[in-house]
């Protein structure tokens, strides 16, 4: 039987809103990041929900996260928009970013749209569901900076890069069932390996590397010096898209790569380039969701190799999490959850009192 936590959706809102209000956020952030975070629990990734809350306790602590911080346009042009986000919550400043790029998009039919400096943005599909939900496409490519590198490239024996996101979002005939590919460029995300850590279990072969470049099935290769490296998916091809997703966003955002003459504090900083695409500009929209319908349906037509597994598209399994989880609760397990209580006790938080906002005994 598992061991996990069982908590409601809505009492780890409180508790994460709590802790990042004992952080120093006002209201709105503290909205802003808890319902971003315990989304990303009720999608499903557990790795970019609110496990990553003492990683964050510590950038504050480190002045690395500052909060209260706002999106700073520097370059409008046109469909050109640039943003720096001072350090400031990732979650609010890529949603502000993105929010202004949609606007503009309105106007201009495209907008390329770069985000720098900006703290961990944590699921990018979260942005993806911004534009498709304003009836729009988008393509978001994402490096990471500032911290060690995690990933090794194809061939490689160590690591050189993070664990660089994609996400494609393309609206469907259905506003809530928007079709949001939306993936580390690592064969899994690295929050992914600290919830098999804290869980104690072994990973299947072929997703990482130990410091010697041997293969390995510990997750524990990865938290411990040295270090091993996670692989990218699909050999050549998820390090080539590694590497687009590192050059187009960490140049064109001027952020930076994380080549090794950039600067290095150990923090998580995104940099973001985001192509946003209005299909109302290059046909009738009815006919283009028609035909995204018409194409989805087909592919999830395939007989299925086992009939407990009927074939998806990409954000079916997040939607399929969220009512699961928003039905169930949100499992999380027991080394998560005191690294959670711990991280409020840090900022301030007594975990009698966290533990009565979260109902928990
Ligand atoms: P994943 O492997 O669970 O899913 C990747 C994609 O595949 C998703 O779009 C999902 O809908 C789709 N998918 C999954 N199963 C499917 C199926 N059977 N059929 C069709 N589609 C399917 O995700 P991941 O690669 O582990 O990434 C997890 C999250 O981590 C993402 O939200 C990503 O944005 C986030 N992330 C963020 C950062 C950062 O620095 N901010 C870094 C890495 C990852």
């Amino acid at each position: 039987m598992s061991d996990d936590v069982i908590i409601t959706a809505d009492a780890l809102r409180a508790l994460t809103y709590e802790i990042i209000r004992h952080g120093g956020s006002e209201a709105a952030e503290c909205q802003i990041v808890s319902d971003h975070l315990v989304d990303a629990n009720l999608s499903g990734h557990d790795s970019h929900g609110v496990g990553i809350v003492p990683t964050y306790v510590i950038n504050l602590q480190k002045n690395m996260l500052r909060p209260n911080t706002g999106v700073t346009n520097v370059r409008d042009d046109g469909a050109f928009l640039q943003f720096d986000g001072g350090k400031g919550y990732g979650q609010r400043v890529a949603g502000e970013a993105m929010s202004a790029a949609i606007e503009r998009c309105r106007e201009t039919g495209i907008v390329v749209a770069t985000l720098k400096n900006a703290h961990h943005i944590g699921r990018v599909g979260a942005y993806g569901e911004m534009a498709t939900a304003a009836g729009m496409i988008s393509l978001h490519f994402v490096n990471v900076t500032d911290h060690f590198t995690i990933v090794a490239p194809h061939r490689g024996t160590d690591s050189r890069f993070g664990t660089n996101p994609v996400c494609i979002a393309m609206p469907t005939g259905n506003p809530a069932e928007p079709i949001i590919l939306d993936m580390a460029t690592s064969k899994v995300a690295m929050g992914k390996l600290r919830v098999a850590d804290n869980a104690g279990r072994r990973l299947p072969d072929g997703i990482v590397i130990d410091a010697d470049g041997a293969p390995s099935n510990d997750p524990g290769v990865m938290f411990r010096e040295p270090r091993g490296a996670l692989l990218p998916f699909a050999e050549h091809k998820g390090y080539g898209l590694a590497l687009m997703a590192e050059l187009l966003s960490g140049t064109l955002s001027g952020g930076g790569t994380i080549q090794p003459a950039n600067e290095r504090l150990d923090g998580i900083i995104n940099t973001m380039t985001v192509i946003v695409l209005d299909p109302a500009r290059l046909g009738d929209v009815g006919w283009i969701l028609g035909e995204v319908d018409a194409m989805a349906a087909f592919a999830k037509a395939s007989p299925p190799t086992d009939p407990d597994l009927p074939v998806l598209v990409p954000g079916e399994p997040e939607r399929l999490s969220r009512a699961e989880r928003n039905a169930n609760g949100v499992p999380l397990d027991r080394e998560s959850w005191q690294q959670l209580l711990s991280a409020g006790e840090t900022l301030g938080l007594g975990r009698a009192e966290a533990l009565a906002i979260a109902g928990v005994d």
